[in-house]
């Protein structure tokens, strides 16, 4: 047995006597609730690459975990954080690659121009923004709106799984290709493989193109929204021009 396995281990007898204890009705007055609820549940995320562990229950809990951040280079040129926003119960999460310039200015996910496109999209669903999750491989702006590296990817992915695991949804979209390969194989190809279905940490994933690459080439539209269409299908969801036009029959 490894250290790391000594350890899980003495944590699974704890979590077995502290069940006992309350089963005959016992407090542990001894341990604070954090701790508590640490043994009972087990960390949630370990962070390999700086030796943390994070043993909170919500995104609040999450996103401050995570405030101040200097894990990676990519801290110290960035204004702020973008954590993600949306439903902490959402059935569909939406995981971009990293902030550009306007959400490195308000904190907020897909704010800029490809963030309306985004957002359009999720109106054509018959939702709205405040009924999804939304989010980017990493937190924070890379230079020059240059690709996140292996390294602030690696560092930051924890986080995503640790939200992914938090909010529990049915479904996760993907946008583009350095998101279709930090979540799926880091051989993807976007182009060839988009629309079909893949697994990312026993939940369905699809993935499809970026918004910015449909403000660049927009005769991609229909391959996204078919694969929007995929999702919608998945979820029970009925597209609203369909039911528009059935009203007006
Ligand atoms: N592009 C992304 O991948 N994410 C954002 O939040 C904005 C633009």
């Amino acid at each position: 047995m490894n250290v790391r396995e000594e350890v899980m281990d003495l944590v699974g007898q704890i979590k077995r006597q502290l069940r006992n204890s309350e089963d005959i009705g016992l407090d542990a007055p001894f341990l604070s609730t954090t701790s508590l609820n640490y043994l009972k549940r087990g960390p949630q995320l370990d962070i390999a690459a700086s030796g943390e562990s994070f043993c909170g229950d919500s995104l609040k809990e999450l996103e401050d975990f995570i405030s101040n951040c200097d894990r990676c280079k990519l801290s110290t040129e960035r204004k702020n954080i973008v954590f993600g926003e949306g439903l902490a119960d959402a059935r569909l999460v939406f995981v971009g690659e990293a902030p550009g310039m306007d959400e490195d200015v308000t904190g907020r996910p897909f704010v800029g121009p490809a963030g309306k496109l985004l957002t359009d999209i999720i109106k054509a669903m018959g939702l709205t923004r405040d009924e999804v999750y939304i989010c980017n491989i990493v937190k924070c702006r890379p230079p020059g709106n240059r690709d996140p590296e292996p390294d602030e990817i690696g560092m930051c992915l924890p986080f995503l799984k640790a939200q992914i695991s938090l909010i529990k949804p049915e479904i996760i979209c993907s946008l583009g290709r350095i998101s279709a390969q930090s979540l799926i194989d880091k051989d993807f190809k976007i182009t060839g493989h988009r629309g079909e279905w893949h697994d990312f940490m026993g939940t369905s994933l699809m993935p499809t193109y970026h918004p910015a690459y449909l403000l660049r080439y927009p005769q991609a539209k229909r391959q996204v929204w078919e694969d929007i269409q995929e999702i919608m299908l998945r979820l029970g969801l009925r597209d609203p021009r369909r039911l528009e036009d059935q009203n007006s029959d």
